[in-house]
């Protein structure tokens, strides 16, 4: 029998505005615990939230590209549950009239690209976070109310393969909707991945589980293939999947299970009385239309038509944002385009990964990476002298014209000088110089090498190649 598996991923994206989305608390991460609380984030009785406006209008950016109908009338639930960091004794967020409802995001996989379904997309509040110290457990509020925005895909993904790249899809979503940092290591994006398996020929979808608990993109592709796995294993062996929600163990590399699976109605949920529904005019959603930002996919296209990119390449630049930025800045400042390309690719990049740094800690500018470009391409420098100005230029900050200058790095291109350096290498390798006679023309490689240690890789090597060749004859 072949299965196949059948994946839906809900996503909570941490919503990047300054303050909490019904109180004016600060959302900034990593203060003193319980220093951004107030009687409404706290739960207090009696106290009334106000809807952060900016929430809203993330939540709206997001539907738009996403191409999601943008609900004209929606309205905040309480999802009714106990927790100790959750004071109310239940969660705001939206039930049944979610602000966004439907639309796409379009994964690229190496069979082309496929349309990953939304179920809906979601406003909510975030809960305080548990600190627990051997026998003493602690309480954060700093994250309880800060703004999130849930995003439940159709069971369209087939595999983890597939999960990760629709992950990756919507975090560069997000980053360049400005709307959150999406980023899974520090909990601003969390996923909890709801997988089933059944034959391939069966239309009928199996019983899901739910696994909670995975915080990065590795582990989402790992915990996926294990329980895949886990679940094939059991239907063969004539077993039956039962519905829970399972937990990642990523020391163990397993998942276990944690709980039956809640069923909707056990939260309870009921329509917010505390929040008037939420009216959202023509206007406002056509203004935030206007205003969005070039997404990655527009700008991708736009890379390979003006650039003369790769869909492959311009896809590695416009993974994020800023460096799609720091890509054109370095194409208005020098126009080989072909140039840049490659050397972000093999040097820059490069770097970049070594250091696990991202573009923002980057010091070098954009000019500055041209003008190192624009000396090997006026013949200043040669390609291979260009790599070691490079390192120093990622070391020191320094202008590549200046180290040049300082090291006297300049290419030779004067034919007498080159000439004098060939003479020297072809007295001083007469046996060399008799294979080339015999017919050898390979040694010619060894001969220019010669001419490039003598002048510290600094000679032309047309010139070169071009004299030793005449000498030789
Ligand atoms: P629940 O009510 O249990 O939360 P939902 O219908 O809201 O379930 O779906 C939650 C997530 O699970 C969605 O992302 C959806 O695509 C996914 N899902 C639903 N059914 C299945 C299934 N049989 N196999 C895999 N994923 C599923
Ligand atoms: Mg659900
Ligand atoms: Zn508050």
């Amino acid at each position: 029998m072949e299965f196949e598996s059948v994946i839906g991923l809900e996503v909570h994206a941490q919503l990047s505005t300054k303050t909490k989305i019904f109180c004016s608390c600060s959302t900034e991460f990593g203060d003193s615990p319980n220093t951004h609380t107030c009687p409404v984030c706290l739960g207090m009785p009696g106290v009334l939230p106000v809807l952060n406006k900016e929430v809203v209008e993330f939540a709206l950016r997001f539907g738009i590209a996403a191409h999601s109908k943008i609900s004209k009338f929606s309205r905040f639930a309480r999802k009714n549950y106990f927790y100790p960091d959750l004071p109310k004794g239940y969660q705001v967020s939206q039930y049944e009239l979610p602000i966004v409802e439907g639309g796409f995001i379009e994964i690229d996989l190496p069979e082309g690209k496929k349309k990953i379904g939304l179920v809906r997309a979601h406003m909510e509040e975030d809960a305080g976070k548990l600190i627990h110290q051997r026998d003493v457990s602690f309480v954060d509020f700093n994250r309880a109310g800060v703004p999130l925005l849930e995003i439940v895909s159709e069971p369209d993904l087939r595999t983890p393969e597939e999960a990760g790249e629709y992950l990756r899809k919507i975090r560069t979503l997000v980053r360049y909707l400005k709307i959150s940092n999406g980023n899974m290591e520090e909990g601003s994006m969390r996923c909890d991945a709801n997988v089933s398996v059944r034959e391939k020929a069966e239309e009928k979808l199996g019983t899901k589980v739910e696994i909670k608990n995975i915080n990065s993109f590795k582990h989402v592709e790992k915990a996926l293939v294990y329980e895949i796995r886990r679940q094939i294993a059991l239907v063969q062996n004539g077993g039956q999947i039962v519905q829970e929600t399972r937990l990642w163990d990523e020391k163990e590399n397993i998942t276990r299970s944690m709980r039956s699976k809640e069923e909707a109605y056990e939260y309870r949920y009921f329509p917010e009385p505390d929040l008037v529904p939420l009216l959202i005019d023509e206007k406002w959603a056509e203004r935030v239309k206007t205003d969005m930002p070039e997404l990655a996919d527009e700008k991708e296209k736009r890379f390979v038509k003006d650039y003369k990119l790769s869909p492959e390449k311009a896809s590695i630049f416009t993974e994020s944002n800023e460096l799609a930025d720091y890509f054109e800045n370095i194409c208005k400042a020098f126009h080989g385009y072909k140039q840049i390309a490659n050397w972000m690719l093999s040097e820059f990049l490069a770097y970049l990964n070594k250091e696990g740094k991202e573009i923002g800690d980057v010091d070098m500018k954009p000019r500055q990476v041209a003008e190192l470009l624009k000396l090997v391409d006026e013949g200043t420098i040669s390609g291979k002298i260009a790599k070691s100005v490079f390192a120093e230029m990622w070391e020191t900050n320094k202008s590549a014209g200046d180290i040049v200058q300082k090291k006297g790095l300049v290419q030779i291109k004067d034919e007498n000088k080159i000439t004098e350096i060939v003479c020297r290498v072809v007295e001083e390798n007469p046996d060399v110089v008799d294979k080339y006679k015999k017919g050898k023309k390979n040694v010619m490689g060894f001969l220019a090498g010669q001419v490039m240690k003598y002048t510290k890789g600094k000679a032309n090597p047309q010139l070169v190649n071009k004299i030793l060749l005449e000498k030789l004859r």
